[in-house]
């Protein structure tokens, strides 16, 4: 018998509807904001946005018009990544109009390609004799996975093969060249085609895809180094003038990978690899490669990562530094880092199971890639600092590239549609099926179906969070006749009249519970559909638990009579971990899941070797980190010193940037004896004063001013 494989997988995007408060509107923004707006950047139609150049690329290489390629030399992974969010918003809001734009995109792509397979626009234009010349920078590869990543995107969503064709004739190109004895020890300068070869060799089950892959991540930091090597050849050129002389651990080529044990060099980079390296280890049950992957992600977590989720503390290229260097008002957290962070813990969730990567996951998500966007959807984060006074973020200063609002674009593009995958594609962080089991990730209000035994199941989320602990799952079986909004799936009507003889199965519904969840209560209701007794179902007869869970408030409670509480499961549940609830399903049942838990806002310090945040406070409720800003406040919030004793109080605003919580926390302000020195003998006075904090996500959304995230304690 097959050995059944213990990966959690993800719900296909097509059978899961996003219906939250929080993330809602993120959703929405992508497909009424987002994607319209990406396209007119990439067409070069919005007047005061950094021009893109990435449509009119593709033309030039198409031979359908003249002029000279423009742009970094990844322009192309900007319509590649708006492609592959436009697919992941296709799954959930069927948009006629933007399939067919994407198609044409797609037919552009495949006019732009070489004869040979090969697509880049940059090498196609302007430097065709280089070509795999300059693997160090040039970029080729990691133009082509996300090229990849976004074919099989569309193909999962639409079925359309067309660009999945183009991918695979440059994906049997790249098999061909680095398999080949000249570039045997050839390695990508910057990693990503690693991750979009798994994904193409998950489609096509061509495992020469899966095979480059591995070669990818077995040769880097193995003698010769090949990118080190590269450099010295006469005809290569310097792009990006990084780090010269050349510094193999910038591109975490310095050791084979296994052997890896700190995270370093630069940092997109840097979770790009792990990700793939978690895929390799799955896929070649790699336990050395697995382990090699969580001794990196311990290192990151317990020494390099910011509060926010955010990595890559240094604004000079991009990189790790070291243990504990975590300076809040330079640093770069680069939103696409964070971003790759959340691909790996997702990986590293699915593979073990272990609640903690979710928890990471969450945090870069909720804070890091959240404060990337507007909430206008049109003007994005680059670099996320912890603490943005404006006026010194001058041109020409070690300050340079900390920008105190958001931008437009940029002429390195790569955050803003790699926000637009990320948040489009939120179904695959929130939940997890495996076998007869659903795994609740994040708290997300949704709507998906699973199979159960072949039988389809249909389960619903409400969910208060991240600003309330207030949780309701309900789970049932697809009834018979149900309209059915995957129509080749023909074969659920038979599923479903087999099950109906009675025979009882189960779901195991996995429920996070977070390490930020006081006081967790849950309580399960299973009803008859006809309000008739459920009794034979270990169960006890209850009630329909009438729960309206919303941002603003939950609803009225349950009566405490028809709700088995969670003792009845017994008390193995513990913070930083999932908990089993076995769900009978039973055809004419429905079963009610109600999750609650006190999620207080709370003061947390850093560990103290942490010199920028020595003797500081911040402060976080559930998964999001609380920010001051100037609106709020006045300037200068370092004049503010917090007195954690008077404790934090908690105001849910419906008015505030769309509905949000307010903190406020009392303190001192101080107030120079002598303002007219620039020093003084005499002590400033401290006068009492409060701070109000909104989400570290939503900071400046009200125009420029300073923010802090790390406030000095009384
Ligand atoms: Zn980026």
């Amino acid at each position: 018998m097959e050995e059944k494989s213990m990966r959690l997988e993800s719900v296909p995007l097509n059978k899961i509807r996003i219906a939250d408060d929080f993330w809602g509107r993120y959703m929405r923004l992508v497909t009424d904001k987002i994607l319209p707006y990406q396209w007119e950047v990439l067409n070069d139609r919005v007047s005061d946005a950094e021009p893109s150049h990435c449509i009119s690329n593709f033309e030039i290489a198409a031979g359908r018009k003249k002029g000279e390629f423009q742009g970094f030399v990844f322009q192309d992974t900007d319509l590649a990544k708006w492609i592959e969010a436009a697919a992941y918003s296709l799954a959930f809001a069927p948009d006629h109009k933007l399939e067919q734009t994407v198609d044409e995109a797609i037919e552009l792509i495949g006019e732009a390609q070489c004869p040979d397979g090969y697509i880049n626009t940059y090498f196609t234009v302007k430097e065709p004799e280089g070509r795999f010349k300059n693997l160090s920078e040039g970029h080729e590869l990691y133009t082509a996975g996300h090229m990849m990543e976004a074919a099989v995107a569309y193909y999962e969503v639409t079925g359309k093969d067309r660009f999945l064709k183009i991918m695979c004739r440059m994906a049997d190109l790249l098999c061909d060249v680095f398999f080949s004895k000249a570039y045997e020890h050839g390695v990508p300068g910057h990693q990503e085609v690693e991750i979009g070869l798994v994904k193409l060799y998950r489609v096509t089950g061509n495992r020469r895809y899966l095979e480059l892959a591995k070669a990818f991540i077995d040769r880097r930091g193995v003698e010769p180094n090949y990118l080190a090597t590269e450099k010295l050849r006469p005809d290569w050129v310097d792009v990006f003038h990084n780090p010269d002389p050349y510094i193999p651990e910038y591109a975490q080529s310095d050791e084979p990978v296994k052997m890896q044990k700190t995270a370093r060099g630069h940092a997109v980079r840097a979770v790009y690899m792990y990700s793939a390296m978690a895929d390799l280890a799955y896929e070649y049950d790699d336990q050395e490669l697995l382990r090699a992957c969580e001794t990196l992600y311990e290192d990151i977590v317990g020494k390099q990562m910011y509060i926010t989720g955010g990595i890559g503390q240094s604004g000079l290229y991009e990189r790790f530094t070291t243990d504990f260097d975590l300076p809040n008002d330079r640093n770069y957290s680069e939103t696409c880092a964070s971003i790759g962070l959340a691909l790996f813990c997702r990986r590293m969730a699915q593979i073990t199971h272990d609640e903690k990567y979710v928890s990471t996951m969450e945090t870069a998500l909720c804070n890091t890639v959240l404060a990337g966007i507007a909430l206008d959807g049109e003007s994005f984060f680059y670099v996320n600092p912890l603490e943005v006074w404006p006026d010194n973020l001058l041109p020409y200063t070690s300050m340079a590239h900390v920008k105190a609002v958001r931008q437009k674009w940029f002429p390195c593009a790569c955050c803003p549609p790699n926000i637009a995958r990320t948040l489009a594609s939120l179904g695959e962080y929130a939940v997890s099926v495996l076998h007869d089991s659903v795994w609740i990730n994040m708290f997300v209000g949704c709507e998906f179906e699973m199979k159960v035994c072949g039988a389809p199941v249909i389960v619903k989320i409400e969910s208060a969070m991240p600003f309330e602990g207030k949780v309701k799952i309900a789970v049932r079986k697809k009834r018979t006749g149900e309209d059915d909004s995957e129509p080749s799936e023909g074969s659920q009507t038979e599923d479903i009249g087999a099950l109906m003889d009675g025979a009882l199965t189960e779901l195991s519904l996995m429920l996070r519970i977070p390490s930020y969840a006081k006081n967790s209560r849950i309580s399960v209701c299973t009803k008859d559909a006809d309000d008739s007794s459920c009794g034979n179902s270990g169960y006890q007869e209850q009630n329909a638990v009438a729960l309206e869970i919303s941002a603003t408030g939950i609803g009225r409670e349950p009566e405490t009579g028809s709700r088995q509480s969670f003792r009845q499961h017994g008390n193995d549940h513990s913070e930083g971990s999932f908990h089993e609830i076995r769900i009978p399903l039973a055809y004419d049942h429905d079963t009610t899941v109600i999750y609650e838990f006190d999620m207080p806002a709370e003061f947390i310090y850093a560990n103290s070797n942490v010199r920028a945040d020595a003797g500081k406070v911040a402060v976080v409720k559930g998964p999001m980190v609380y920010a001051a800003e100037q609106i709020d406040n006045g300037a200068n919030l370092a004049a503010f010193e917090v007195d954690t004793e008077q404790g934090i109080t908690e105001e849910y605003r419906a008015d505030l940037l769309g509905g949000c919580m307010m903190l406020t926390v009392h303190g001192y302000r101080l107030v120079d004896d002598e303002p007219e020195k620039l020093y003084s003998a005499a002590a400033p006075k401290k006068v009492p004063a409060v701070l109000k904090l909104i989400p570290y996500a939503y900071w400046n959304n009200r125009g420029q001013g300073e923010m802090t995230v790390w406030m000095r304690k009384h």
